[in-house]
């Protein structure tokens, strides 16, 4: 079974991701269980970070490594907070206060222009030096609630409204949210590309 470290330390993100991996014959190591702390993350889009991770996990691991840089994109701040999603209230916020500044920022914009999505760009590299990393993306559209709903997820997703759907991204059960999300899309692609290189049996 091929060992391949994860690059992040996000748990929302490593429980999803390791659902969706599950099937795989690749053992998922965490990076903090490999005593790899988080690289600051410099990039300016999620493909530089999402690479910056995985580089950095890879050359400290040496294996293998997979890495998701995602966020929030939200029409009416124009595109913010994006690559801050994490970060967005302030370095070291909580979920809860990211949130809570979003529905301040927001809140005297109308729904109808609360346009969003949810951003995820996943990449493998098999060596920290690998010239040609797999990438992959994923895209989530819906809007922005008034008021936080539903305790499943991580993040955003308790004020995330998915396009046709009358429930938060919280309000829906895990593998609910997998089937559809962007981190769901990105990973599928991902999983199919491995297939075709031989990396792991073709799904
Ligand atoms: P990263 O670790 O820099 O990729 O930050 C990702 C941030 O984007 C998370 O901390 C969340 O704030 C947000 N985010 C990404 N994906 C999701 C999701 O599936 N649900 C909710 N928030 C998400």
């Amino acid at each position: 079974m091929r060992r391949v470290a994860l690059a992040s330390g996000n748990p929302g993100k490593l429980r999803e991701l390791a659902a969706l991996l599950a099937p795989l014959s690749l053992s998922l190591i965490p990076q903090a269980g490999l005593g790899i702390a988080a690289v600051p993350e410099t990039g300016e889009t999620f493909l530089a970070n999402a690479l910056l991770k995985a580089r950095h996990a890879s050359a400290r691991a040496r294996l293998a490594a997979l890495a998701d840089d995602s966020g929030l994109e939200v029409d009416a701040l124009g595109g913010r907070p994006g690559v801050e999603s994490a970060r967005y209230a302030h370095p070291g916020a909580s979920d809860t206060e990211n949130l809570e500044r979003l529905l301040d920022e927001l809140a005297a914009v109308p729904p109808p222009k609360r346009r969003a999505r949810y951003q995820c760009v996943i990449v493998l590299v098999r060596g920290a030096d690998d010239p040609q990393p797999l990438i992959a993306r994923g895209s989530w559209e819906g809007h922005i609630a008034t008021s936080p709903r539903g305790l499943g997820g991580f993040g955003y997703d308790p004020v995330f409204v998915p396009e046709g759907s009358a429930r938060t991204a919280a309000e829906l059960d895990p593998a609910e949210k997998n089937a559809v999300s962007h981190r769901g899309q990105a990973l599928r692609e991902l999983i199919a590309m491995l297939g075709q290189q031989g990396y792991i049996a073709a799904p």
